[in-house]
């Protein structure tokens, strides 16, 4: 398998080289040279798999014999220690939990694939892999947790200074060892800028083997795939017609589940659900695609205004706006509107929502109601308790925090302050990697 730029089909490189570089050099974002299809036995027999064998199935699919089989197998086995959930909140209505990793958020499954399969390709290098990660929040702690303590690789997380939760902040500046914190006086775009700036720098490429891990690395888009071919595994209603809601701020997620629909499996709509940061919804509905700053919700991690992986969309639909319809339904909420679906749920069923899963929940019902015959999955991308102060305030009930969360409450946040212009990141790169004493030869 091969994979291009969105910019330019015509040059193909390697699974290897697209996610080491992360972006390519023209600036779009590398897609598969083409999407495997899966035949319908497979997703008939997946009842019978575990979700590491599905997922070692389709990363096959994707990454062929760059990684050898056994070697797949073990990066899938450290990669997942633990599993998505799917649990039926009502009628033929099913949440897929994907906050069962490390730090109780959906990235974890990305996050750790891609640790996992860059450090097997950096095991053979001579310079030091620098990871780039700009995040809204839940990105930074995923991706450095993942990396935590893997040889030969450093990550620098940049985070918008006061957007992201107490939690959030604490789980991304706590880390230590080889990984960074740059709290930067700024909003996400800024992150985003400044991140697909340094990819662009001369004097940081010539110098050091850069690297992103982002949404817009192939190598975290790819694991995406698993989940949904599981949750099709785990439902029990399939003559119905099913449709999956994703709560969306760069559309990654959405991407890698148009991805399993275009593999062949069986699902006949995704709801891209957003919250008033609502420019693919509108694009849906308009045919305009209009970026803008992005604003501040309870839904933060899907405070994006101009989401990258739209790209990969249009790409995949060939720029062609009725296909993209037929595959998606926009949707966006209200802060007010999210807040009243959690209490109802609550009240209601005794369930949980997160702020990011009620959002997907409501695009669900907004489609389910027009088309009451469908059963429906939404997934939860994060555990309640990481935003417990929304929460508690929905319901008005004390939520018990997982212990892991508890505990990195009480360590000392440790992160460098930048003005957001790329001068500022790029002296802050240069000392820190100076005070490690990492030479570039
Ligand atoms: C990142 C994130 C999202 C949005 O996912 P995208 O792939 O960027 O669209 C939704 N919910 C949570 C909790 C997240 O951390």
């Amino acid at each position: 398998m091969r994979y291009y730029s969105t910019n330019s089909k015509l040059e193909l490189t390697t699974f290897r080289e697209a996610v080491i570089q992360g972006l390519p050099p023209d600036n779009g974002l590398f897609m598969p040279e083409y999407i495997p299809a899966i035949p319908p036995e497979f997703f008939k027999a997946s009842r019978q798999l575990s979700f590491k064998e599905i997922s070692l199935h389709i990363a096959q699919a994707f990454i062929e014999d760059e990684i050898p089989a056994t070697e797949l197998r073990r990066i899938v086995d450290d990669a997942f220690n633990f599993e998505p959930k799917l649990i039926q909140v009502q009628p033929h209505i099913y949440s897929l939990e994907l906050f069962h990793g490390p730090t109780l958020a959906f990235k974890d499954f990305g996050a750790r694939f891609m640790a996992q399969v860059m450090a097997y390709f950096a095991a053979d290098s001579e310079k030091t892999l620098t990871i780039l990660v700009a995040t809204s929040g839940d990105t930074g702690s995923a991706v450095g947790n993942a990396f935590m303590n893997l040889p030969n690789v450093q990550v620098m997380l940049l985070y918008p200074s006061g957007g992201v939760s107490r939690i959030q902040e604490q789980q991304l500046t706590t880390l230590g060892g080889n990984i960074h914190a740059l709290e930067v006086e700024g909003v996400f775009d800024d992150c985003q800028r400044l991140v697909k700036q340094a990819f662009l720098d001369t004097d940081l490429n010539q110098s050091w083997m850069l690297s992103s891990a982002n949404s817009i690395n192939i190598a975290r888009l790819i694991p995406q795939t698993f989940y949904y071919i599981h949750a099709y595994a785990l439902l029990n209603e399939t003559e119905r017609q099913i449709i999956i809601s994703v709560p969306s701020g760069n559309f990654g997620n959405l991407t890698a589940g148009l991805f399993a629909k275009s593999m062949g499996l069986p699902v006949s709509k995704f709801v891209a659900a957003t919250n008033i940061n609502d420019v693919v919804p509108t694009y849906l509905a308009s045919g305009e695609f209009v970026p803008r700053a992005s604003l501040p919700t309870i839904s933060n991690a899907m405070d994006v205004g101009n989401p990258s992986n739209f790209a990969r969309m249009l790409n995949l639909y060939d720029n062609d706006l009725d296909a993209m319809r037929a595959d998606i339904y926009g949707c966006s909420f209200t802060d007010e509107q999210t807040r009243q679906a959690m209490a109802e749920v609550f009240h209601n069923q005794g369930y949980v929502l997160d702020p990011h899963g009620a959002v997907s929940y409501l695009g669900l019902k907004s489609y389910k109601q027009q088309h009451p015959d469908i059963t429906g999955i939404f997934l939860e991308t994060a555990h309640p308790g990481k935003f417990h102060e929304t929460v508690e305030s929905v319901t008005n009930q004390h939520l018990k925090l997982p212990p892991r969360l508890a505990a990195c409450l009480d360590r000392p946040k440790k992160a460098t302050r930048i003005s957001a212009d790329f001068g500022s990141l790029k002296r802050v790169l240069m000392e820190i990697t100076s005070n490690l004493g990492f030479s570039f030869s």
